[in-house]
């Protein structure tokens, strides 16, 4: 006897009257129009299941505080460091772990299940480290939280000297942190950047761990870090684990030297996480008008074969004042900043939240075949484009088979003569969806 059958639901590949068997937590069948006894059956009325959401760069020990001690006045990437450095020694643990819990919240409530989180390791007590290490075991039963090592302050300028940071991020990782961060483009000369990126990839292959950093976030066309990035990847033979997060400089490079940097990149197996949300936000602050977008080129990347997603990066908090833990909503905003509106276009901008993002958090047994782990969201939608276009409601959030958070439908009552009483904004089923032109990869 199964667990759980699912069974009528659409998968974003466009497979339709498709059913999920689920035992002891893992999926043990799919197939079209399969039914089976189980505890519990499920009908999904022909909408979309989805492996769940996961974004790949988030801050959580900064969530939620936006407004402590001050909001940020200019809205700019450098004001939001400053204020953060102005909160940093107000922050206790137990208020820490009380806002990423409530934003784990938030995550599952969304399809949330996975996230990985940067976390600053210039305070040396170590006080947001210990506290979402806490918080990781905490949500793991629910949430996978992967933490990054994160020198916000750089590596090498901080107040207390190069040896204090990379001390302090050396305890961080011995305390369990999973990955290694950094911020060249943060430092003070370009030549200190590239040496923070050599440094801190030397100590990833010393210890096999993965590295993701916050790299080129700036307007400036000639930062070059996520090129020494790239280079120091192939030299430390580090393929495949090291991702680019931002990449915002890439927007305003000259085309040539695009042009010989993505073979780079590509060779290196470099994976890029853009921010949409963030990126429109804190980018162009300098321009006048025109005023650039600033987000990375993010077409022109997926199709050099690079690993692209699109990650929240923050939700209130000193660099940003909005926000929900709603993937789609990253994934609307990813796609209307890099004109991203062919169907395959739409489609790629639904894997940057789901299964480009759990490729760079490495998650093991993710997605919807058997095999997989039984983690999968239910959404109010009949396919990937629809549900980026209404941000759809998640009707049923799982994991490992276990229903773990509940949204009712989202309808309109109607008042209208003449007119149907509700509407739920959804396209009805018999009306075509234009998405035969679709073929996934
Ligand atoms: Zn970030």
């Amino acid at each position: 006897m199964l667990d759980l059958l699912l069974k009528n639901a659409t998968l974003p590949d466009g497979r339709t009257s498709m059913s999920i068997a689920v035992r002891a937590g893992k999926i043990v069948e799919v197939a079209a129009g399969l039914d089976a006894p189980a505890q519990q059956v499920v009908d999904a009325q022909g909408l979309l299941l989805s492996p769940p959401f996961v974004d790949a760069h988030f801050h959580m020990d900064a969530t939620l505080s936006y407004g402590l001690p001050r909001v940020n006045q200019s809205g700019t990437l450098l004001e939001g460091i400053a204020l953060w450095g102005e909160l940093k020694p107000l922050l206790t643990q137990e208020a820490l772990i009380e806002r990423a819990l409530t934003y784990c919240d938030w995550a599952v409530a969304k399809g949330l299940l996975a996230i990985r989180s940067h976390v600053d390791i210039c305070d040396p007590r170590l006080l947001a480290v210990e506290a979402l290490l806490e918080v990781k075991r905490r949500v793991a039963p629910y949430l996978d939280l992967q933490l990054v090592a994160f020198p916000q302050d750089g590596l090498l300028r901080g107040p207390q000297g190069p040896e204090q940071h990379l001390s302090n991020l050396k305890r961080a990782l011995d305390m369990g942190v999973d990955v290694i961060g950094g911020i060249p483009h943060f430092e003070r000369t370009m030549a200190d950047g590239a040496l923070s990126v050599k440094l801190l990839c030397e100590l990833a292959a010393e210890r096999g761990l993965m590295v993701d950093m916050h790299c080129d976030e700036s307007d400036d066309p000639l930062s070059r870090h996520v090129e020494t990035l790239a280079f120091e990847t192939r030299r430390l033979g580090l393929h495949g684990r090291v991702t680019g997060s931002h990449l915002t400089s890439m927007h305003s490079m000259d085309n040539y030297y695009v042009s010989k940097l993505l073979p780079l990149m590509a060779e290196a197996q470099l994976r890029v996480v853009a921010n949409p949300l963030i990126n429109i936000t804190l980018q162009g602050r300098h321009d006048t008008y025109p005023k650039r977008r600033g987000l990375t080129r993010v077409p022109e990347l997926l199709a050099a074969g690079i690993n692209v997603a699109f990650g929240h990066d923050c939700v209130m908090d000193p660099w940003y004042s909005l926000g929900s833990g709603d993937m789609l909503e990253v994934a609307h905003m990813g796609l209307h900043v890099a004109q991203m509106t062919s169907q395959a276009a739409m489609h790629q901008c639904f894997d940057a939240v789901t299964v480009n993002a759990a490729r760079i958090l490495n998650l093991q047994d993710y997605g919807l075949e058997v095999g997989c782990n039984a983690d999968f969201c239910l959404l109010q939608a009949r396919n990937p484009v629809e549900a980026i276009r209404l941000r759809a409601t998640r009707l049923k959030v799982y994991r490992r088979g276990q229903l773990v958070a509940e949204t009712p439908l989202a309808t309109s009552q109607l008042l209208l003569s003449g007119r149907p009483t509700q509407t739920s904004l959804m396209l009805p089923a018999d009306q075509p969806h234009f998405t035969d032109s679709y073929l996934p990869a």
